[in-house]
């Protein structure tokens, strides 16, 4: 496919706010693309050439691109640089460049296609070693020589990973539903449905009927409605188990509405997310009597894979982790036995001296970690907890209940205390005994308890309720802003990441910087909002960061105060989120250091 084509489907979605028409857009092109370009424009489209859970980055930056079209177009960087500076979107600078050049020079592009902007790409994040940059360079103004001003416009977006074109996850969904499964006769999908191949059908049963017909006519329109979950549904299940849209577009491409159900060992898959509750007694009401109980340990969640003595680990966020616990490799391989696994757990410190169990900020430096990693794991030493099982020795355990597949894990872990151990657990039907069960989670340093219900499937990316978790709940802290950054990309009008901050005597100590919470339109505290009302307190302005005299106060919730180096107070937030602002307040009624210290002493059974 030639890369206009997807450059005119870039320009149509980003001159559209509807999403029927986006939807539309979007699965005119996947029905024309080829199955060997599906990948190609899938992650295109996304504004990556990567899926989501792969660790690769495009990795080039702004100011490298600006170098590149320096040299590309022969403009000094100063030029390129404020006019980017006026624009904020390097990808329109391109463009205009392209443009005013091209009508100097009057060369004509040769045809740029899809696959090799991606193969392009790609080659950049592989790129390591001596002489990277000139790689670099040389590989994204090949592509720019052969550009279009427009096209040169999203491949400078895609580079530097802000395509600006707002393709969602359910956007996408939706697409695929509509390019490759049959249409449903009362659905709205933006055009007359062609309806050569029709099949009638009474009740959602009848879909077994199907054969190679391509329009679907319910006998009314709830039933019409329902039809159309199903076949949406059937994406939405292909995407949890890959988390990829590419596998999922090709899946469907293929093999049309009997396609969807993969579970592949080495390709992660979406964990299943569990929803807050405030207490036990709401714990039992949702997941019903008896459940299993368990320590809500806390450190990060992993996901093992095993094939072929191959083993992977994933974080919840999908990343590849394995290069980094060669240690729990090891541990692994010695005391799990199967042909295949794909295994779901917690990893979590512990303290070499006396193997307690660490906080997750212990072990967090372990995650990024890239070199000496014998020694940090000598250094912070972890163990694993297992907690569920989503497929052994090729069996899909998805759709068996939860007892079954705990029972299924255990049978394949050889245990060892402080190394490798199933999540502790409790099955019971009485509050009392869960009370005494959740202290003692509390008391070893957990997070609170995880309650399960025993006949509950493993639904991949859904807060179902079969599972919910009790923690004691935070109160909420009144910081002050001190300082912020100006944006990036559509924000950069917009101060938007915050520097908040406690206050000690006369002093305003920081605590943590916040950017969650904030909203770029409508209703909550919006970035416009936020930066209206700080404008005036601006006391510096170094480009990017601005110091900020301590005025306006906001009400913080966060999961969790730790220590820290970083910040003047000695303590960061972590997961911080605005709630809202507190007009009500002086910046010197917010919290005080005191109260912090003692919030961070009450914390999970905490002694120092
Ligand atoms: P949260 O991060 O607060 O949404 O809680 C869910 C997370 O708790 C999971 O993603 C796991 O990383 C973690 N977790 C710790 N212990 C367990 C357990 N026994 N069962 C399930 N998840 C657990």
């Amino acid at each position: 496919m030639d890369y206009s084509e997807l450059v005119k489907v870039y320009k149509e979605i980003e001159n559209t706010a509807k999403r029927l028409e986006k939807t539309r857009l979007i699965a005119d092109l996947l029905e024309i693309t080829s199955k060997e370009d599906m990948e190609h424009v899938v992650y295109l489209l996304q504004g990556t050439v990567f899926p989501p859970w792969d660790e690769r980055k495009i990795g080039m930056s702004s100011r490298l691109i600006i170098k590149t079209l320096a040299s590309t177009i022969g403009y000094p960087e100063q030029r390129i640089e404020s006019l980017w500076a006026k624009s904020g979107d390097l990808g329109t600078v391109a463009e205009m460049l392209m443009k005013e050049k091209k009508q100097q020079s009057l060369v004509t592009a040769s045809k740029l296609t899809v696959r090799k902007v991606f193969d392009n790409l790609q080659r950049l994040a592989s790129l390591v070693g001596e002489g990277t940059v000139n790689k670099k360079v040389a590989l994204v103004s090949e592509l720019l020589h052969g550009a279009k001003p427009d096209e040169a416009c999203f491949i400078v977006r895609t580079v530097i990973e802000d395509l600006r074109v707002g393709v969602g996850e359910g956007v996408l969904k939706d697409a695929i539903t509509w390019a490759f499964l049959p249409k449903v006769k009362g659905i709205e999908y933006g055009r007359e449905l062609k309806s050569n191949k029709v099949l009638k059908v009474n009740s959602l049963k009848d879909l077994n009927k199907l054969k190679d017909e391509t329009v679907v006519e319910p006998s009314d329109e709830k039933l019409a409605r329902e039809i159309y979950n199903h076949f949406a549904s059937q994406v939405q299940e292909a995407y949890d188990l890959t988390t990829d849209f590419a596998i999922v577009a090709h899946e469907f491409k293929d093999k049309g509405y009997k396609g969807g159900f993969i579970l592949k060992v080495g390709t992660p898959i979406k964990v299943m997310l569990f929803e807050k509750v405030s207490d036990i007694k709401e714990g039992f009401e949702v997941v019903g009597k008896p459940a299993a109980i368990e320590y809500k340990y806390d450190g990060f969640r992993i996901q093992a894979h095993f094939e072929n003595n191959n083993l992977k680990l994933f974080t919840r966020r999908l990343e590849d982790v394995t290069k980094q616990f060669p240690d729990v490799i090891k541990l692994l391989k010695s005391h799990i036995k199967a042909k295949d696994y794909i295994l779901d757990g917690e990893i979590i410190g512990l303290d070499p001296k006396n193997n307690q169990w660490l906080s997750f900020q212990n072990i967090s430096q372990r995650i990024k970690r890239k070199y000496n990693i014998e020694e940090i794991s000598k250094k912070v030493p972890v163990m694993v907890h297992f907690f569920d099982a989503i497929r052994i020795n090729g069996q899909n355990l998805l759709n068996i209940s939860f007892e079954e597949r705990r029972k299924k894990m255990k049978a394949i872990i050889s245990q060892e205390v402080n190394k490798i151990e199933l999540a502790k657990q409790l099955i019971t039907d009485n509050m009392k005994s869960a009370e005494v069960f959740y202290k003692e989670s509390l008391s070893k340093g957990n997070e609170g308890i995880m309650m399960k219900n025993l006949q509950g499937i493993y639904k991949p990316g859904k807060r179902v309720g079969f599972g919910v978790k009790v923690k004691p709940v935070m109160e909420t802290l009144d910081l002050a802003i001190v300082g912020a950054e100006w944006g990036e990309g559509k924000r950069t009008k917009w101060l938007s990441s915050f520097v908040l901050a406690c206050i000690d005597g006369e002093n305003f100590l920081e605590i943590g910087k916040v950017g969650t919470g904030i909203k770029e339109k409508s209703e909550g505290v919006t970035f416009e909002e936020l930066t209206k009302l700080l404008r005036p307190f601006i006391i510096k302005d170094h480009g990017k960061e601005v110091q900020i005299k301590p005025d306006l106060v906001v009400e913080i919730e966060f999961e969790e105060i730790q220590k820290s180096p970083t910040y003047s107070s000695g303590y960061a937030l972590r997961f911080p989120r605005v709630i809202r602002i507190r007009p009500d307040r002086n910046a010197e009624e917010c919290s005080t250091l005191t109260q912090i210290k003692k919030f961070f002493m009450k914390q999970r059974g905490r002694k120092i």
